[in-house]
């Protein structure tokens, strides 16, 4: 490991390290229960700097052209991905993701966002003639940014990216969970050229830091990922401030495999779709719906292809599933398995024990359930876990109302016959559908409907949640 990795020597406001007054948190492996490092426990005082560092950045940033700024952001993304080793070494010391998927994922998305997102700079209307007026798009000002654990460094570039090619300033709050990319990307943003004061690293708790940044008067937006809980409350503090608020929240999609699907590629996909990142993905597909007279193949195909997700040391390149998060992750996910068993759901994989041999560590097993009440909690609730349900239904109508009937819109999967696959996921309640495991599309708008959220991510669509509007009439 690259030592310098596992260092937070303090905040990072207007280009420089400002050590913390108020104490330190712990950053913990949680394959191993050992603290890993230290960051500062941020406070108001501290958001209040970065605010101003921010405020202070944004005339000069702002007046540069939007090419200028798609040019930093392809060279952030090439120094990103020169520092891939370091960043996945990071990843996975702080929250256990598979070293394998912390090379590749974990830093290969966040690469390809923000060259998406440079691609954007030439084409987007930044000015428009309608009628008698010219609509000028504008940056909105200070962009406080709250990011989750799952996909630390994705979270924060699917923010950045966007609102700095609109010419924003930022406060960002990595999560304490999992805190260490951020610094490797506040210094990979000066190295491309973002000026001092444009990017700013606050660390510290959901309770001081990130309410400070939702109630800070000179923050004019919130873009924030994490719990529905979370948003929340972000949501009702920055109310007082009316600034704009972005929310991608929790989700509990469905995989729907209808009768004329192929059935092992969909059972195949969904298994994948259910694991990944330890079932930690916002848009996982935690349920998967199957016609009632198939259940029986599809428990036989889910439960073959499980044995193929090794459980393990994530530093081991043959690892599929590291450990949970953190050991309070850890314990509410095996809660959730006590509770689908105690609700009367029909185990056919895995359980609530540790997997043989893993006696330290948030390790949990690959779970599999069949013949689940859509109405369980383990059907409605979102788990965040390697702990897939399988639920049966009589007909495509109730498919359908199965899969729209949770709090939560996020993703969902359809596998069958195309245009049968694509007339479902039509009749869907939720932000992106993939249908016959259609390919991830970084310009692809990606959000919530109901509980998971308000705005979309990435794309053009993504691009204009960091604007504000001005029409000027002549
Ligand atoms: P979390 O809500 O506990 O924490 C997310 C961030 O919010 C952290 O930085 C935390 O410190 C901060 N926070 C917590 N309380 C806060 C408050 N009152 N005010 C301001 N900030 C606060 O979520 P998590 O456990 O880190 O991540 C898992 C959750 O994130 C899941 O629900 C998952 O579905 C969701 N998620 C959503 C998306 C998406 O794009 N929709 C992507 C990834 C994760």
């Amino acid at each position: 490991m690259t030592p310098s990795t596992h260092t937070v020597a303090g905040h990072w406001i207007g280009g420089e390290t400002v050590t913390g007054s108020a104490g330190t948190l712990p950053v913990v492996n949680p394959a191993t229960g050992e603290v890993v490092t230290e960051t500062p426990a941020g406070t108001a005082a501290d958001v209040d700097r970065a605010v101003t560092a921010a405020r202070a950045a944004f005339p000069a940033w702002s007046a540069t052209t939007p090419q200028h700024r798609a040019d930093v952001l392809r060279r952030l993304g090439a120094g990103l991905a020169a520092r891939t080793e370091e960043i996945a070494q990071a990843i996975t010391a702080e929250m256990g993701s598979p070293i394998g998927m912390s090379r590749t994922a974990q830093v290969a998305f966040p690469a390809a966002v923000l060259e998406s997102i440079a691609g954007l700079a030439d084409d987007f209307a930044w000015t428009e003639e309608v009628g008698n007026s010219l609509i000028v798009r504008e940056p909105i000002g200070v962009v406080g940014a709250i990011a989750p654990w799952n996909f630390p460094l994705q979270q924060i570039v699917s923010k950045l990216a966007p609102a700095l090619l609109a010419g924003n300033t930022m406060v960002f709050k990595p999560s304490e969970n999992a805190p260490l990319t951020a610094r490797i990307l506040a210094e990979a943003a000066a190295e491309a050229g973002v000026p001092a004061g444009v990017f700013n690293v606050v660390y510290g708790t959901g309770a001081t830091v990130g309410e400070a940044i939702s109630a800070h008067p000179d923050i004019d937006m919130i873009s924030f990922t994490g719990s529905t809980r979370a948003g929340q409350r972000i949501a009702a503090v920055a109310a007082a401030s009316v600034k704009r608020v972005a929310l991608e929240l929790g989700g509990k999609g469905a995989n729907i495999i209808l009768d004329d699907a192929d059935l092992p590629a969909a059972v195949e996909r969904g298994l994948m779709m259910a694991f990944s990142n330890g079932g930690q993905v916002c848009g996982a597909w935690p349920r998967m719906l199957v016609p009632a007279s198939r259940q029986d193949e599809v428990v036989a195909l889910a439960v073959e292809a499980a044995k193929q997700y090794t459980v393990g040391d994530p530093g081991d390149e043959a690892t599929r599933i590291g450990p949970m998060a953190s050991e309070a992750h850890r314990q509410k996910v095996v809660g959730y398995i006590e509770r689908g068993i105690a609700d009367g759901a029909r185990l056919v994989f895995g359980g609530p024990q540790r997997p043989e041999g893993l006696t330290v560590g948030a390790y949990v097993q690959p779970t599999i359930f069949a013949d689940v009440d859509p109405a369980s909690a383990i059907a409605q609730e979102e788990i965040f876990g390697p702990v897939l349900t399988i639920i049966p239904y009589a007909d495509e109508e109730e498919a359908v109302a199965i899969a729209n009937g949770t709090v939560y819109g996020l993703t969902s999967g359809v596998f069958g016959e195309p245009e049968h696959a694509l007339a479902v996921a039509r009749r869907l309640r939720v932000g992106q559908v993939d249908v016959n495991a259609g390919r991830w599309n970084p310009l692809a708008p990606f959000g919530g409907y109901k509980h998971s959220g308000n705005g979309r991510e990435f794309g053009r669509m993504g691009l204009e949640e960091f604007l504000e509007t001005k029409s000027i009439q002549r």
